[in-house]
C-alpha cells in the first residue's frame, strides 16, 4: 500500500475528497524533461499546502531523478502553508503561535536579510532556549541555506522552560 492510499485509509470521504481535488491542483514541473503534472498524477499528496516546494522524485515521463519545482495551479487563490500545524492547536493557541512565530527571526546566511520564522512559512511556538539554525529558503535572495534563528521579541518568561 502507498503512502497516500494509507493516508486517504484515515480520512473521511469529505476529507478524502478535498485531498484528492487539492492535490490535483498542486502542479510539478520536472527540471529534466519539463513535464508538468499535477501531484495527483505523481501518486502524491498535498493537502493544507503542506509539503516541500521542490520534490526530489523520479518522473513518470522521462524515467529520470529530477528535482520538481511545485506550484499552485488552481485559479483561487493557494491554500496558507501553516495551516497543517496550526490545525492541532485551539483558536487561542493558534494566535499565541501566530504571534510568537512573528519574533522568531531567521537571518540568511547569504544577503543577512532577517525574516521571521512566520514569514517564512513556519511555525515555532512554545520553543526553549534562545536560538538555533534550520533550512530555509530566503524570500530575499532566494537561496538555500541554514538561517539563524534568534528570539527577537520581548524577553520571555522563564516559565516555559
Ligand atoms: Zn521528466
Ligand atoms: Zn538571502
Amino acid at each position: 500500500m502507498a503512502l497516500r492510499d494509507l493516508v486517504l485509509w484515515f480520512m473521511s470521504p469529505a476529507r478524502r475528497a478535498a485531498a484528492e481535488a487539492e492535490s490535483r491542483r498542486w502542479m510539478a514541473t520536472c527540471e529534466h524533461c519539463q513535464h508538468t503534472m499535477s501531484i495527483w498524477d505523481m501518486g502524491g499528496l498535498r493537502f493544507h499546502g503542506a509539503g516541500r516546494p521542490v520534490m526530489r522524485q523520479k518522473c513518470p515521463n522521462c524515467g529520470q531523478w529530477s528535482s520538481f519545482h511545485v506550484f499552485w495551479g488552481g485559479s483561487d487563490p493557494a491554500p496558507p502553508m501553516h495551516d497543517t500545524q496550526l490545525t492541532f492547536l485551539s483558536d487561542a493557541a493558534r494566535a499565541k503561535a501566530e504571534e510568537e512565530s512573528k519574533h522568531w527571526m531567521a537571518e540568511c546566511p547569504n544577503c543577512h536579510a532577517k525574516t521571521s520564522i512566520w514569514d517564512l512559512g513556519g511555525i515555532r511556538y512554545k520553543a526553549a532556549g534562545d536560538g538555533s539554525w534550520a533550512v530555509y529558503r530566503c524570500t530575499h535572495c532566494g537561496k538555500s541555506g541554514w538561517h539563524h534563528i534568534r528570539w527577537e521579541g520581548p524577553p520571555k518568561s522563564q516559565s516555559s522552560s
